[in-house]
């Protein structure tokens, strides 16, 4: 469901060129549920916005579901991504002044307000736990509270692809243990596909795929040889 072809992303700083990705061939099937790591600074990030259409590869192809993403112009990449894609990032980015309930509503587009396919905004709540926390906001939710309803604003319109951009990063081991198996719960289906980005190696044991980022991204297999040349 998600290909990329020879795609190259580099970045500008100060007038210098560096390149992050170098991705020959990497495929991912639908339903795969998969624990990507890999050390900080190693371009997982850059991936995921990648895949998410946040970001434009320099060159290559990224086809996605059968579209052609890295072809797309920045709204047609936006409106594929509020369709099919949900993302999850490590600090949740919750509205401070909307309630839980009213955070996850705005997932929702109109036709769909207070429904979705998997029954109600307050089925969604009691699903993850939160049944009693609907009327409360960001600031009165403990971390992994505020990341499950991050979690269901992701997941409420059953996008095919989620992408989870180190979830636990910011939770205590306990918590993160509970958020990592509610995610694989919750995209449990076989139709829909996983992506979590994580060096929470207790986490990505749960998986049944892991795949380090040196494994996707040549540059950082360059990059490897170098350090393991300098030890
Ligand atoms: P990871 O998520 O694996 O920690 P990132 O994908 O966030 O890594 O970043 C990979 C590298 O690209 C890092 O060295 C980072 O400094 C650099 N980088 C990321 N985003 C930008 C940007 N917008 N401009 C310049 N450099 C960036
Ligand atoms: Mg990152």
């Amino acid at each position: 469901m998600l290909e990329f072809r020879e795609v190259r992303k580099q970045f500008q700083v100060a007038g210098k060129t560096i390149p992050i990705l170098d991705i020959p061939e990497w495929n991912v099937n639908q339903g795969d549920k998969i624990a990507i790591t890999g050390p900080s600074g190693s371009g997982k990030s850059t991936l995921l916005h990648l895949i998410s259409g946040i970001m434009k590869p320099d060159s290559g192809v990224i086809t996605l579901g059968g579209e052609r993403l890295s072809e797309m112009n920045e709204p047609a990449r936006d409106s594929y991504r509020s369709a099919h894609i949900g993302y999850i990032m490590q600090d949740f980015y919750l509205i401070p002044s909307l309630t839980a309930k009213e955070n996850i509503e705005m997932a929702l587009s109109g036709a769909a307000k207070g429904k979705s396919r998997r029954g109600s905004v307050d089925e969604w709540l009691e699903r993850v736990g939160l049944k009693d926390r609907g009327a409360h906001k960001p600031a009165q939710l403990s971390r992994g509270q505020q990341q499950r309803v991050a979690i269901v604003r992701a997941l409420i319109h059953e996008p095919e692809l989620v992408l989870a951009d180190e979830p636990t990063g910011s939770l205590d081991w306990e918590t993160a243990d509970e958020i990592g198996n509610l995610l694989l719960e919750l995209c449990g289906s076989h139709k829909q596909t996983l992506l979590v980005v994580t060096h929470d190696l207790n986490m990505a044991e749960r998986f049944p795929a892991t795949q380090h980022i040196h494994q996707i991204n040549r540059m950082n297999r360059t990059l490897q040889v170098q350090e393991d040349v300098a030890i």
